[in-house]
C-alpha cells in the first residue's frame, strides 16, 4: 500500500506516520527527516540545505526528486510505503507519478490532514524534539516528564530551528502557495481521503484506519 500523507506543517503527519508504520508494516519515508539528517551529518547535501530549511522554505524540486528516487530504489519498499512530506509540489507529484509507474506502481491513498491554521501554528511553536532520538514533545498538550529533556534518553531538547515563529510564517506560506494545490491534483485522480487531524494520535489513527476503507 502506497500511502501519502498530505496536510500542513504542524498538521500531525510525522506522528500519525509512525504510527501507520508500526499498524501496516511499511516503512515511513519523511524527506523532511532525510533533509535533517543529512545537515546533522554535515554532507555536502546537508550544507546546501541548511540555509533553505531553516528559513522555512523548499528545497529545490530537483534535489528533492533525486532523494525520493534514492529511496525509493531501496529493497524494503516493495510492500508499500508512507510518504510523509512529499510531494510538496505539483512539480513532485508528477515526478512521483512518473516514477511510481515506471515501477509498475500507483500510489493507493492521499490523507488529507483537516486543522486549522490557528491550531497548526499553536501546535508548532509548542514542540520540541529530542536531537539524538527523534522523540517529539510539546510543552503543554505533551510535555516530557522533566522539563526540557528527552524522556527516552535525556537528551536536551530542542526546537528546529524552522519551528520558530519567524519561519513557522514563511512556512505556512509556502504551504499555502505550492502544496495546498496537491490536494486538488490528488482529489482529480481520485485518491483523497479526508481526516480531521484533531484529537489524540490514537483517536487520528482510528479515524485515517476507518477512511482508509472509504475513498472520496
Ligand atoms: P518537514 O519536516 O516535512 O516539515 O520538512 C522540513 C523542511 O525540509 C521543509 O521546511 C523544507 O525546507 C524541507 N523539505 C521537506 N520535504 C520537502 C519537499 N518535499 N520539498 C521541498 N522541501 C522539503
Amino acid at each position: 500500500m502506497i500511502l501519502i500523507l498530505l496536510g500542513p506543517p504542524g498538521a500531525g503527519k510525522g506522528t500519525q506516520a509512525k504510527l501507520l508504520t508500526q499498524a501496516y508494516g511499511i516503512p515511513h519515508i519523511s524527506t523532511g527527516d532525510m533533509f535533517r539528517d543529512h545537515k546533522a551529518r554535515g554532507t555536502e547535501l546537508g550544507k546546501k540545505i541548511q540555509a533553505i530549511m531553516d528559513a522555512g522554505e523548499l528545497v529545490t524540486d530537483e534535489i528533492t526528486n533525486a532523494l525520493v528516487k534514492d529511496r525509493l530504489a531501496r529493497s524494503d519498499v516493495t510492500k508499500g510505503f508512507i510518504l510523509d512530506g512529499y510531494p510538496r509540489t505539483i512539480a513532485q507529484a508528477e515526478y512521483l507519478e512518473q516514477l511510481l509507474r515506471s515501477m509498475g506502481q500507483s500510489v493507493d491513498r492521499v490523507i488529507s490532514y483537516e486543522v486549522a491554521e490557528e491550531l497548526v501554528v499553536e501546535r508548532i511553536s509548542g514542540r520540541r524534539s529530542c536531537p539524538r532520538c527523534g522523540a517529539v514533545f510539546h510543552v503543554s498538550a505533551n510535555p516530557p516528564r522533566r522539563t526540557g529533556f528527552c524522556d527516552k534518553d535525556g537528551t536536551a531538547l530542542v526546537q528546529r530551528d524552522d519551528d520558530k515563529p519567524e519561519n513557522v510564517k514563511k512556512r505556512m506560506q509556502e504551504y499555502a502557495d505550492k502544496t495546498w494545490p496537491l490536494k486538488r491534483f490528488f482529489q482529480e485522480r481520485g485518491k483523497v481521503v479526508e481526516v480531521e487531524g484533531v484529537g489524540t494520535p490514537e483517536g487520528i489513527l482510528a479515524a485515517t484506519q476507518l477512511a482508509l476503507g472509504a475513498r472520496r
